[in-house]
């Protein structure tokens, strides 16, 4: 059981490529966060540098109140869960759990009741004598999540566990790794790029991009006040709608917009409009509407993308309107401008309008 304290961590590697930049973070005891983030934003180099694989460069790593900077790995009581499990293909079940164990130089009864416990906390017993061929995905990925379990961690980091499963088995064991951090109760960092993933799994979630922390939030706010156009276009599906507006004598002036709105920033010269697909309509009868073209509609069953074609800008909206879309029909299309998101066009950060 342990918290984890990042101050000022910054990783610079050998090639002068900049990895992280000034990450601070506070995790408490039992806490799950779940970094996300795109590929190559620094999301695996941060877990190696809390593991203890990668030196950070300034900064410090505070786990239990303890700096582990200069700790060694195996002496920092934390334990990786990788994305290619990484079992050894010879040994059976039981062997590639207590294989750590054994290296460490358990007592064997101790061993024995370590390994008995995860495989049984995991559902996988009756594999115990089974090899990692023999197994599904999901079942490989539960002995490699047991190999760190029988350690009894502070801190167990999960980096992108589920990225080799297909869909339907990503959706079981991500429900599974939630309910695993109630039985363990210890505290996960759990690494990911799938938004769903974070969006379903973290109490605590932390945006990163370029190395640097976007936004640390839990999924509401993240998805109702992104601090920030980085984090506005990354959470949803499909992406908010965004659009660039003159800001000018406390008006927004665009194509598609007009209309008085006061921000407590002066010097305010632009500003992007951020709306999501549901906060667009075709089904309300209003007198402000904007005609556009329907381009494309992708129907997923209980609810139907539509792209559609404003002064040449493409919007999408979410629509629970049944019925066969024709390309090329037009619709009076409403904006819902309670929902709308705000953001400075010079730093791309929220600002919130004075009411
Ligand atoms: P993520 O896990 O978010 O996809 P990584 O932490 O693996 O990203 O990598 C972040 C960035 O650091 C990438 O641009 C990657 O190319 C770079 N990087 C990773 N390891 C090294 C290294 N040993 N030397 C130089 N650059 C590296
Ligand atoms: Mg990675």
């Amino acid at each position: 059981m342990a918290d984890v304290i990042l101050k000022n961590v910054t990783k610079v590697f050998a090639n002068g490529f900049v990895a992280l930049k000034n990450i601070n973070l506070e995790i408490e005891d039992k806490e799950f966060v779940v970094f996300v983030g795109p590929s190559g934003c620094g999301k695996t180099t941060l877990l190696r540098c809390i593991a203890g694989l990668e030196q950070v460069t300034e900064g410090e790593i505070i786990i239990d109140r303890q700096v582990v900077n200069f700790t060694h790995p195996k002496d920092r009581d934390v334990a990786m869960v990788f994305q290619n499990y990484a079992l050894y293909p010879h040994m059976s079940v039981y062997d590639n759990v207590a294989f750590g164990l054994r290296t460490r130089g358990f007592l064997k009864e101790e061993i024995d009741r370590r390994v008995k416990d995860a495989l049984e906390i995991l559902g996988i017993e009756k594999y115990a004598k089974s090899k990692p061929r023999e197994l599904s995905g999901g079942q490989r990925q539960r002995v490699a999540i047991g190999r760190a379990i029988v350690r009894e961690p502070k801190v167990f980091l999960f980096d992108e566990p589920l990225s080799n499963l297909d869909a339907k088995m990503r959706v079981s064991m991500r429900a599974e790794i939630s309910k695993l951090h109630k039985k363990l109760n210890t505290t996960i960092i759990y690494v990911t790029h799938d938004q769903t993933e974070a969006m379903t799994m973290g109490s605590k979630i932390v945006v990163m991009n370029n190395g640097q922390i976007m936004q640390i939030a839990d999924p509401d706010t993240l998805y109702n006040k992104p601090e920030n156009l980085f984090c506005a276009t990354f959470i949803g599906s499909p992406q908010m709608n965004i659009f660039e507006n003159v800001y000018e004598n406390g008006k927004i002036k665009s194509d598609f917009f007009n209309f008085q709105v006061n921000f407590n920033e002066k010097e305010l010269k632009g500003v992007y409009i951020g709306v999501r697909p549901e906060d667009i309509y075709i089904d309300r009868e209003t007198d402000t509407y904007i005609d556009g073209v329907v381009e494309l509609a992708e129907s997923l069953g209980d609810v139907t993308f539509l792209y559609i074609n404003i002064f040449g800008k493409n919007v999408v909206l979410k629509t629970t309107l049944h019925k066969r879309f024709q390309i090329g029909e037009t619709y009076k299309v409403f904006f819902n401008r309670n929902k709308f998101h705000y953001f400075n066009m010079e730093d791309s950060k929220r600002i919130e309008p004075i009411i």
